[in-house]
């Protein structure tokens, strides 16, 4: 067999393969976050937040993508991503100072406004902290607890994971053992949900991208 015969067999054989994988592999489902570190918070805290919420967000089939919107600390947006039109999947993420202003003080971690605002207490994880070490994992299961409400709308509490409305020694105990999780009828639901923001994304309603979410009127409100 000549070479140049040979050389194509390898190559149609490599590309069939890799037809083969681009069609058995689904495409990632991806959720944006734009994060505002309106609490100043240190930066190596938030990006380990944002890891562990990335892990969390990944245990439930989304690949959690962080673009640090504003930051005192370092030169963020470089490419100006952050002042894009924002698309349906985009996740507008506030790491807010204090511990939210609300009838239940000590259980609020943060609050959502649907369908793409959502926003962290960062004062609230380093007081239950016991350590500067635990206040990454809670800070970034409190960004997985709110995240999950965006995507898994109203009334999106459960009796257990991280979707419990109330977090006590139990929930504290498994968020630092990274067990906090989604459960995995939650997970298909975000799942679904992210998928379908995404079809908004690059579908027929691509032009019609939504406008900053702050202004959007008729917000539902989601607390803790
Ligand atoms: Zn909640």
């Amino acid at each position: 067999m000549r070479l140049e015969t040979r050389l194509s067999m390898v190559l149609l054989a490599f590309s069939t393969l890799a037809a083969a994988r681009e069609a058995t592999s689904p495409s990632p489902i991806i959720v944006t976050l734009l994060v505002y570190n309106n609490a100043q918070a240190p930066v190596a805290t938030l990006a380990q937040a944002e890891l562990e919420a990335g892990r969390i967000l990944g245990k439930a089939g989304v690949r959690a993508v962080w673009l640090d919107c504003f930051d005192r600390h370092s030169a963020a947006d470089p490419q100006d991503l952050c002042h894009r039109a924002r698309e349906p999947i985009d996740v507008v993420l506030r790491v807010l100072p204090g511990h939210g202003k609300n009838r239940f003080p000590d259980t609020l971690f943060g609050i959502t406004f649907l369908p793409t605002l959502a926003s962290v207490y960062y004062d609230y994880a380093v007081r239950l902290a016991n350590s500067d070490d635990e206040v990454p994992t809670i800070l970034g299961c409190a960004i997985a607890h709110e995240v999950g409400h965006l995507l898994l709308g109203p009334n999106s509490h459960s009796a257990g994971g991280i979707m419990h409305g109330e977090w006590g020694p139990k929930e504290f105990r498994l968020a630092l053992m990274g067990g906090l999780l989604f459960t995995s009828q939650q997970s298909k639901v975000i799942q679904a949900e992210a998928q379908r923001r995404m079809t908004l994304q690059t579908g027929v309603l691509k032009e019609q991208r939504l406008a900053t979410v702050d202004h959007r009127p008729n917000l539902k409100v989601v607390q803790h």
